[in-house]
């Protein structure tokens, strides 16, 4: 059983996930996350059917995507746009599974995405905004998308800051294509719960604020914040998807920093 929601994070404990290797892992792994999901809800009193769980399948081997759609996964969340359309491209025959960018995109990546993902989480600049939809619009199809917020003030971190947040999403109504769902965060990684959680009461606190006068047709409901190490406290401060990698398909091999910006990137570069 993993500590008790207040006490840790779990930030501090990489590497406890042991390898999913068989369906049965998964299967398994899938239930255990969503019992714990099912109890943050019963302690914030909110229905669990109102928190969906995003796997994030990042740097797992085709094999292993595999075995998590055979155990009833069908959205993946993948960090890096190159990994993500290259493990589509080698998985068309799975007709019925879709992709979510839970990572920070160049523009000049924008295409693949355009291409191939379903849902974009980390939409912060109108740059990026601007080279999806001319993308999209190209492809014909249209892409739901989460604004990245930075509660944490931590310089490593991308994403807007949360007084540009508001500046921002009333110019999104211009690129018709992105369909505005709500808000995303990374919170502070810390052990210490209740730095976590401020950065989740931050989140939905902007948000409760944004709807005020959103534009129309921008959606606000959504709440992407939590991941295998602190989405219990998430879900009680009102995550609507949890991002959930280690939990379910193991521990990674490298540390998390690995992961996160301003590290040289070789997915990013041209091969
Ligand atoms: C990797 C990642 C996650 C999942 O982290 P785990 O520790 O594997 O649960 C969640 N969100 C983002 C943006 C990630 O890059």
């Amino acid at each position: 059983m993993p500590a008790p929601f207040d006490t840790q994070t779990g930030h501090d404990q990489h590497g406890r996930y042991p390898e999913a290797t068989t369906v049965e892992d998964f299967r398994r792994n899938l239930a255990a996350v969503q019992a714990r999901i099912a109890a943050a809800c019963h302690r914030a009193c909110r229905d669990p059917s109102s928190v969906r769980l995003l796997p994030v399948s990042k740097t797992k081997p085709e094999a292993s995507l595999r075995l998590a759609h055979a155990a009833g996964c069908r959205m993946l969340g993948e960090n890096k746009p190159q990994e993500a359309h290259r493990k589509w491209e080698a998985m068309q025959d799975l007709a019925d599974l879709h992709w979510s960018v839970i990572g920070h995109l160049q523009t000049n990546k924008a295409k693949l995405v355009a291409r191939f993902a379903s849902e974009f989480q980390v939409l912060d600049s109108l740059r990026v905004a601007e080279a999806l939809e001319r993308r999209l619009q190209a492809e014909g199809r249209s892409l739901d998308v989460f604004v990245q917020v930075n509660t944490s003030g931590e310089a490593s971190k991308y994403g807007l800051s949360p007084e540009d947040v508001q500046g921002f999403i009333k110019e999104l109504p211009a690129f018709p294509a992105l369909r505005v769902r709500g808000l995303m965060t990374l919170a502070l990684f810390s052990a210490e719960a209740e730095r976590v959680r401020q950065c989740f009461i931050l989140l939905r606190t902007l948000r409760d604020q944004l709807q005020q006068d959103a534009p129309a047709s921008i959606g606000l409901d959504e709440l992407s914040m939590g991941m295998s190490g602190d989405f219990e406290i998430a879900i009680e401060e009102g995550a609507t998807v949890v991002r959930v990698g280690q939990a379910i398909f193991g521990a990674r091999a490298r540390p998390d920093s690995h992961y996160w910006p301003d590290e040289p990137s070789t997915e990013e570069s041209p091969s």
